[in-house]
């Protein structure tokens, strides 16, 4: 089974599509990964549905990515008598570590880091930023605050504080048992939340190593201050546009998008848009213009993957919205403006012989219309390289390792194919040619192009360019 398509699908995995007959549906219907959302569940839940999607690995035959999304240091307020209280516009409000129940005047906030952070005049947002307060006096354990936007508050709703670099890690302590759970089970990416600073990206790869790629998620003002250099310490990075949208005007949010999906591009590290795509999905079965219009421009713009949450996870149509996004895909990878725009935005290679041999092959496979790039990659990081080009032709990336194959499905025109290990050039091209044939990527008395990296196993080492003929 192959896709017709370069940009990938996420689906996030909820209560919705938990079935193996869902998530059979759901790959079918176009999700390249599943993303398990640890901010909900419990690990019995998670190794459930994760052990489903290896089965359907083996039962279709392609490698299928499994993402772990961290919860981070999310802010969540305390309880209120009767479970809600209604905050009035002009009137002052009260937060402290004084675990008694919330009220019209004041509820606990049980983050001492949050108070620890505070200056007068911090804006503080409840509830994914529909209330606004206004710090006034402050100290280690309360802050005294204005209400600028009223509203109901209820319990645990969520607060967000976007001008202030708190005092957390990024990785919370469940952070660590999910993560090592997750790591246990096997996962191939692990997402960062709430990421602070580029440090933050470091820790939890002393944590991680290789065992999964590290995907940061982009949510919070600070982080996209030290946008590249997080983009350099990252395998790759999520557009989080819920929280982003929260901590900043949403009118900032297209321009950060564009800036975010450039910068990893140039770096070559895969990048994803996240949150809201299809959104009136979750009640209706069909997406509204606008969001129809919102994920083609993250597919024009070059992002590697696009990302359902709430239409897979608990909407009414998860089927119905990976179909829809498959088809706006499909659609705007056909349009010749799309093949332009991936031309002109297209980013100069490094100066490394890996980079010059994949831009070579882009080239190559473009001017002698081969059917397709094979790559050989054992760490996946070459494969990545040839993404980054952007070709106009399927990347057919084959790798030794189980795992890479697995990684590689979040990639930009990426499928890989897990094959046996190589031993001479002469089988490399064999194997390659077979593979083509095979996948359907290539007929007979088509060309295809190989890139190889001689002597074998070195990684990054990829030195060869080969055309060869499908016989
Ligand atoms: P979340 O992250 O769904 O875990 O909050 C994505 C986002 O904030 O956009
Ligand atoms: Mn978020």
């Amino acid at each position: 089974m192959r896709r017709r398509r370069n940009a990938k699908i996420i689906a996030t995995v909820g209560p919705a599509c938990s079935t193996e007959v869902m998530l059979a549906k759901l790959f079918e219907a176009g999700a390249d990964v599943f993303r398990l959302n640890f901010s909900h569940g419990n690990h019995e839940d998670h190794k459930t549905r994760y052990d489903i999607i290896r089965g359907l690995d083996a039962r279709f035959g392609r490698p299928i990515g499994i993402l772990l999304d961290l919860q981070g240091p999310k802010l969540r307020v305390g309880e209120f008598k009767g479970g809600r209280a209604l905050l009035v516009a002009g009137r002052k409000f009260r937060l402290d570590l004084n675990p008694g129940l919330g009220d019209q005047d004041r509820a606990p906030l049980p983050h001492p880091e949050v108070f620890r952070s505070l200056a007068p005049g911090t804006d503080l947002l409840l509830d994914d930023g529909r209330l606004r307060l206004k710090v006034g006096k402050c100290g280690t354990d309360f802050a005294e605050t204005e209400v600028i936007v009223g509203g109901e508050l209820s319990d645990h709703k969520g607060l967000n504080v976007p001008s202030a670099v708190l005092d957390v890690s990024s990785l919370t302590r469940k952070d660590i048992e999910d993560l090592n759970y997750g790591l246990e089970l096997g996962v191939d990416w692990v997402a960062l939340s709430f990421v602070q600073r580029a440090e933050d990206v470091a820790e939890a790869r002393r944590l991680i190593a290789d065992r999964a790629g590290i995907m940061t998620k982009l949510e919070k003002p600070a982080a996209i201050e030290h946008l590249d250099e997080i983009v350099a310490l990252s395998d790759a990075v999520m557009v989080a546009r819920g929280d982003l949208g929260v901590e900043l005007p949403p009118e900032d949010v297209p321009g950060i998008q564009k800036r975010i999906i450039r910068a990893c591009r140039q770096a070559g590290k895969p990048v994803v848009v996240a949150t809201q795509m299809l959104d009136s999905m979750v009640h209706s079965p069909t997406p509204t213009r606008a969001e129809a219009s919102d994920v083609a421009t993250a597919v024009y713009d070059g992002a590697d993957a696009v990302m359902l949450s709430a239409e897979t996870a608990v909407g009414e149509y998860p089927t119905e919205s990976i179909s829809m996004m498959d088809r706006i895909i499909y659609r705007v990878e056909r349009d010749p403006l799309y093949r332009k725009i991936m031309e002109t935005e297209h980013h100069d290679p490094e100066a490394t012989a890996a980079d010059a041999i994949t831009a070579a092959a882009r080239q190559v496979a473009k001017t002698i219309s081969a059917a397709a790039i094979v790559t050989f990659s054992s760490t996946g990081s070459t494969t990545l390289r040839c993404a980054r080009e952007r070709p106009s032709v399927p990347i057919l990336g084959l790798t030794p390792r189980a795992a890479t194959a697995r990684r590689l499905a979040l990639a930009w025109g990426v499928h890989s194919v897990q094959v046996e290990d190589l031993h001479s050039f002469s089988e490399m091209v064999t194997k390659a040619v077979a593979a083509a044939s095979h996948e359907g990527f290539a007929r007979t008395g088509e060309k295809i192009v190989v890139t190889a990296g001689l002597p074998f196993g070195t990684p990054g080492a990829t030195n060869i360019l080969r055309i060869a003929l499908v016989q």
